[in-house]
């Protein structure tokens, strides 16, 4: 298959050359024509497998062919991302396929000044993209009308539709027209988010071209049991061990980012760090950064779990456990991307067992565990597998101290190895999920 058999206009077959794209991912293949044929879409498929291109590059298609030149303060096209440096991303990405078509592309999010954004929307503006709060900044100052609007993508839609954004997405569903295609894309997609997603579409098309909720498959991941305190200690040894050239590093707060960066750099570790309290162009720079390997390390909470793409990058550590399952799949899934290899590693203590065995449930597979020599833990990290057991062995009796001597003893590498069948899970998934109500919908 090409992408020409998909039907695609010859500026775009021409931009998709030039970024070397010769054939369509699976996510493409089927979503390409979907979206081309008016279709409402729920699409799931593996992190890095190509998503932006399955809405844009259609979108953009539609956009050129059918319906009226932009109005003044109005958008034809609306593409919603969780974090800032997704939206820029995703704004990068569409510009580059846009290259060849006379149509018009921006992004809007907070953190910077509001007036430049205004200005820039007065021509009006064929596909926006954008965070959710300064949309509607920008709607409320009448900036922006959506009465244009043709579609609406959610980028990352269990995200979008989860609990931290349900007031301001109700808020944004108001604005908007009835009569719309609207395109959910994702990795993850809960059964609650599922069914949420099901109430706001229109004879949906459901597309899920990779089993739900798995990682990409060429990230190869383990886990590190030890001790919570001896951490920040196991991950420069393990990072001078292997010698780790580029790292993206999550923790779960962003004291636990600023901590870990200040040891690092207190080291002579060439880090840095990204979380929601630092300004928008210390973020944004500290990325940039890192995509082109002037940092070595970055350090960050969940703010860049979702979506962003950073070309090679080898290696993924998990300093903490995401406290939200799904959220492992897309941390991890900033590594093997576009068809290359990744590894991911995770240092687990024995307060996050929990959370072990809830991604071990979501993802259907038992983690492998490599007990790193001289950091065992005292703290034993219990049993888990994908059943969602977690099977705490009675301590044994202290053993008598013998004279002979001989320490504490490696007990090997790998303590327990490869994925196990898969196993359906028994519990509820993590995170919960709004209800809010979007209205009748009017037939098309
Ligand atoms: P995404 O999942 O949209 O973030 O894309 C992941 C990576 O794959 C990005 O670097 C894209 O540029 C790249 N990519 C997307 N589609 C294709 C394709 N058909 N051929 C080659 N690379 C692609």
């Amino acid at each position: 298959m090409t992408f020409a058999t998909l039907g695609l206009i010859e500026p775009l077959l021409r931009a998709l050359e030039t970024l070397g794209y010769q054939t369509p991912t699976p996510v493409q293949a089927q979503a390409i024509p979907a979206v081309l044929a008016g279709r409402d879409l729920m699409a799931a498929a593996q992190t890095g497998t190509g998503k932006t291109a399955g809405f844009a590059v259609p979108l953009l298609q539609l956009l050129t062919m059918e319906g009226p030149k932009v109005a003044a303060n109005s958008a034809r096209a609306l593409i919603l991302c969780p974090t800032r440096e997704l939206a820029e991303q995703v704004h990068a990405s569409v510009a580059e396929y846009a290259q060849n078509l006379p149509l018009t592309t921006y992004a809007v999010y907070g953190g910077v000044s509001i007036n430049p954004q205004m200005m820039k929307l007065r021509k009006g503006v064929d596909i926006l993209v954008a965070t959710p709060g300064r949309l509607i900044d920008l709607f409320r100052q009448n900036a922006l009308k959506l009465n244009q609007l043709q579609t609406l993508v959610l980028d990352e839609a269990d995200r979008m539709l989860d609990l931290g954004f349900s007031e301001e997405l109700a808020n944004i569903y108001r604005m908007l027209p009835k009569k719309r295609q609207t395109l959910l894309f994702s990795a993850t997609f809960s059964d609650d988010i599922r069914q949420l997603a099901g109430q706001m579409l229109n004879d949906p098309l459901s597309i899920e071209v990779s089993p739900r909720n798995v990682a990409a498959n060429t990230v190869k991941q383990w886990v590190v049991p030890v001790d919570k305190k001896r951490k920040p200690e196991l991950f420069v040894h393990l990072m001078r061990k292997g010698r780790w050239k580029q790292v993206l590093v999550f923790a779960k707060t962003r004291n636990g980012v600023d901590a870990l960066v200040d040891k690092l750099q207190g080291l002579g570790i060439n880090a840095d760090g990204i979380h929601g309290d630092k300004p928008q162009a210390t973020r944004q720079r500290a990325l940039d950064r890192f995509k082109s390997s002037d940092v070595q390390i970055l350090v960050a909470t969940d703010v860049a779990a979702r979506g962003l793409d950073i070309e090679d990058l080898p290696l993924v550590v998990n300093f903490d456990l995401p406290i939200v399952a799904e959220d492992y799949i897309h941390r991890i899934g900033r590594t093997g991307r576009a068809g290359n290899t990744g590894e991911a590693i995770s240092l687990v203590c024995a307060d996050e067992v929990n959370m072990l065995s809830a991604i071990e449930m979501l993802t259907r597979q038992t983690l492998a565990r490599h007990m790193e020599q001289d950091f065992e833990p005292e703290h034993r990290v219990p049993d888990t597998d994908a059943s969602g057991q977690v099977v705490k062995k009675p301590k044994k009796p202290k053993k008598p101290k013998s004279s002979g001597g001989g320490g504490k003893r490696n007990l090997g590498k790998w303590v327990d190895s490869g994925e196990v069948a898969p196993a359906e899970p028994s519990i509820k998934p993590v995170r919960k999920v709004p209800v809010f109500n979007t209205g009748p919908r009017k037939k098309k």
